[in-house]
């Protein structure tokens, strides 16, 4: 087979950038490891930049998330029986919006089909090849059969797990990376929200996180151990630890019910340098990851998508290669300044195992200099709607 650009997985980066190349008629093809089912059944992330959302009102996709998704102008956070509230809108001019990864992935899935563009679901034993030179290639198998893909460019847009990081030869690559000494444990719940807005936590116990999908459908978080596993938590003792960690007002308004999805997921900060070698470009999570405290994973994703979307769009259209030549020197400009807020948003609401009593009243210190200052508002609006592309 033979492409212009192949995409390795199909995950919010691959399909997003997948949608936008087809639409400027950049032929594409997407290699997935796993089933459709599969992908769509993930539940990860749900705020999304407005840079996020222009990128899928360009690739023909936020018809939707016109329809149901919501717009929050601001955010809480709460420490002990404190509350306050941070105005996204009168500092940014901005909101963010609410609408589930799932969601996102849902409809980036039915444009591909509709656009009639090559995806490939199961693929296994994906190696890069010649991405150094000309005229990379993918090798891949598929129901037992061996296949390659001929083409310009890859993209690496397969996850953290993913095969095409590990393509840097490891004399170019650099990994720089911050692993949390805890995790969160995770549940959805068809309940209604206990606030419209989500809820940052810093109590004594842990951090949590309330947050939403939609009116009746309830995501919320809760710091754990890392050697914690799902089974060891029941859904009531979930509830009984989320209601310690919030003010009693939120506590005594929580609804609560079964849950319908539980997870842990670890925290980490992760960058690799550089971000391309040769004609192979990486996107999202096969790059970076932040800890999901400052909702940037996904956003973070789709900007590396628009810095390459527009770097081969220029290829195409007048053979210049310097927007793909920057591709990594200005992804990485913006990447790391998320990076810095969400470590920065983590390290504010969590409880860290070696913290004194002097780590801790410092966290209550700058909750409530935030609490008290416009500037130090301003600059945490600034950050959690998303920097400038
Ligand atoms: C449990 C969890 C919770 C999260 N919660 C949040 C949150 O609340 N807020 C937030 O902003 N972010 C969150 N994130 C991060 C966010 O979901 C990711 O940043 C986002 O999914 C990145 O998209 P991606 O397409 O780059 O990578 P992925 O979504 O990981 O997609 C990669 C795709 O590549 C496929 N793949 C992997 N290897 C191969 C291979 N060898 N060949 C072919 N295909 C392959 C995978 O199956 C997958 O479909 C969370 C992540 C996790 C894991």
């Amino acid at each position: 087979m033979r492409t212009q650009v192949c995409i390795i997985g199909g995950g919010p980066s691959g399909m997003l950038l997948g949608q936008l190349l087809q639409r400027n008629g950049i032929d594409n093809v997407v290699l997935e490891r796993k089933t459709k089912d599969y992908v769509l059944s993930r539940i990860r992330a749900g705020v999304l930049e407005q840079g996020f959302v222009k990128l899928l009102e360009t690739a023909g996709c936020a018809e939707r998330l016109h329809a149901e998704s919501f717009s929050h102008t601001g955010t809480y956070i709460s420490y002990g029986e404190e509350i306050f509230r941070i105005d996204f809108v009168s500092q940014t001019g901005t909101p963010v919006v609410v609408y589930g990864q799932t969601e996102v992935t849902r409809d980036l899935y039915a444009a591909r089909e509709s656009s009639g563009a090559t995806t490939e679901y199961n693929v296994e034993d994906v190696v890069i090849e010649g991405a150094d030179g000309d005229t990379p290639s993918v090798r891949y198998s598929s129901n037992g059969q061996q296949r390659r893909i001929d083409c310009d460019f890859v993209a690496g847009c397969d996850g953290f797990h993913g095969v095409s990081r590990r393509a840097i030869p490891d004399n170019v690559r650099r990994e720089y990376e911050k692993v949390y000494p805890f995790g969160w444990l995770g549940i959805l719940s068809e309940t209604p929200p206990v606030h419209e807005e989500l809820i940052y936590a810093n109590s004594d116990r842990g951090f949590a996180l309330c947050s939403m999908r939609n009116e009746n459908l309830s995501r919320y978080y809760i710091q754990c151990s890392l050697s914690d596993s799902p089974d060891d938590w029941s859904d009531q003792a979930f509830w009984d630890e989320l209601r310690r960690r919030l003010p009693s007002d939120y506590a005594d308004a929580l609804q609560i019910g079964p849950s319908i999805e539980k997870s842990i997921a670890p925290l980490r900060s992760f960058v690799t340098e550089p971000m391309q070698w040769g004609r192979l470009f990486l996107c999202g999570d096969a790059a970076h990851i932040v800890p999901p405290t400052g909702a940037k994973g996904l956003n973070t994703a789709a900007s590396d998508v628009h810095y390459l979307f527009h770097g081969l769009i220029e290829y195409y259209e007048t053979g210049d290669r310097s927007g793909l030549d920057r591709y990594s020197e200005t992804a990485l400009r913006r990447i790391w300044k998320a990076e810095r807020f969400s470590w920065w948003f983590s390290s504010l609401l969590h409880r860290y195992p070696d913290q004194t009593e002097f780590d801790r009243k410092m966290q209550i210190a700058e909750l409530e200099f935030l609490r008290s200052n416009t500037a130090a508002q301003q600059a945490m609006a600034e950050n959690y709607v998303g920097l400038p592309y």
